[in-house]
């Protein structure tokens, strides 16, 4: 063998160990920057959740001397264990029925439901002001039901159903919701809730906070983005003492829109503010629907929010007058039949 083939084959060689070299550099690199990017995430979750279970805690606190029922049980903890994590994509099954959903969730009575192995410190109210989407209201008892349950609540689900054609007026129906109920139980926890918005993360608890909660930050239909800084509708939890300190909502906002911003306004003049949970975690589906026959956008609510400071005292939880025509207790929730145009200022 010539000098210059072995120096060639020798090259060749080191060439085949230096490829080899760098290859086995790059893989371990990935590997471990893997393994420590993994590792990372998993600290921040953990971190996450440990933060979550501490405000969680502080929060409930002030609810120490809550229920004395069960009380032999110990208290649930901060954060169930039966939460999935993530969010999910939600889909609807157009053929579903009111018999399925019932099926599936057999430890709710008559709307109700309590964890059997602890005890909750809130009590929640969940308050659905309702007509004509039957549909709706279908998908989010199927949803709700069992994202309650794996929250560990101690809850109920009201319905409040305008009866007849008069506008829809949806603060009035809540504040109905809130007298109603508490004739009922005495709830701790109101969660005002939009039927057409089903929540996407386990994660997004609902319970009430020291002040009121914005649940809402995002929704499929919009971005996932918070609509305007104050936005404060679609799904709210105030605790029964918060919303008899504003009022309630005022009887006034007939049509779509403009109620939900007077309850903020509310809340500020009381010197309280608006809480939320990350946008990761408050996230919503909202199911397609076009505008309601009966829930024209309301020409007036400008006007009526610039009186929100003047006229809060006395129109609100006070004033509310409506004549109940029915209390149902199905097994999934409880119907509360209302007429609410009389003697109100109804168009
Ligand atoms: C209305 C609110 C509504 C919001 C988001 C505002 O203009 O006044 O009632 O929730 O838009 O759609």
């Amino acid at each position: 063998m010539d000098v210059n083939c072995l120096s060639f084959r020798l090259f060749y060689r080191f060439r085949v160990l230096l490829l080899f070299i760098v290859c086995s550099l790059v893989v371990g690199w990935a590997t471990s920057y893997y393994l420590w990017e993994f590792q990372k995430t998993k600290i921040v979750m953990e971190h996450f959740r440990k933060r979550i279970v501490a405000e969680q805690e502080k929060k409930t606190s002030a609810f120490m001397e809550a229920p004395a029922e069960n009380s032999d049980l110990r208290v649930c903890p901060a954060l169930s264990p039966y939460l999935i994590e993530g969010s999910r994509n939600l889909s609807f099954k157009m053929s579903l029925t009111l018999e399925e959903v019932e099926k599936s969730n057999p430890k709710v009575l008559k709307g109700h439901y309590r964890p059997s192995k602890c005890r909750p410190l809130q009590r929640v109210a969940i308050l659905i002001p309702h007509r004509n989407r039957e549909k709706h209201l279908l998908y989010l008892l199927d949803h709700l039901h069992p994202f309650l349950q794996r929250q560990q609540l101690d809850y109920a689900i009201y319905i409040i159903h305008q009866a007849g054609n008069t506008k829809f007026n949806r603060a009035k129906l809540l504040n109905i919701g809130y007298l109603e109920t508490l004739k009922e139980e005495k709830w701790d926890c109101f969660i005002f809730h939009d039927v057409d918005l089903v929540p996407e993360n386990d994660f997004n608890l609902y319970l009430c906070d020291n002040e009121p909660k914005h649940l809402v930050v995002g929704r499929n239909a919009t971005g996932y983005r918070l609509r305007y800084s104050g936005y404060f509708g679609g799904v709210t939890a105030m605790t029964r003492d918060q919303f008899a300190k504003v009022n309630g909502f005022s009887n006034n906002y007939w049509g779509w829109g403009g109620e939900d911003d007077d309850l903020r306004e509310r809340v500020m003049l009381n010197k309280m503010k608006v809480v939320r949970p990350s946008p990761e975690i408050a996230r919503y589906t909202m199911i397609f629907h076009k505008r309601d026959d009966g829930n024209e956008v309301n020409g007036e609510r400008m006007r009526l929010l610039r009186q929100v400071a003047r006229v809060w005292k006395t129109d609100g939880l006070n004033s509310c007058s409506y004549k109940l025509l029915s209390v149902q207790h199905n097994p999934l929730y409880i119907n509360i039949t209302v007429n609410i145009s009389v003697s109100s200022q109804s168009p």
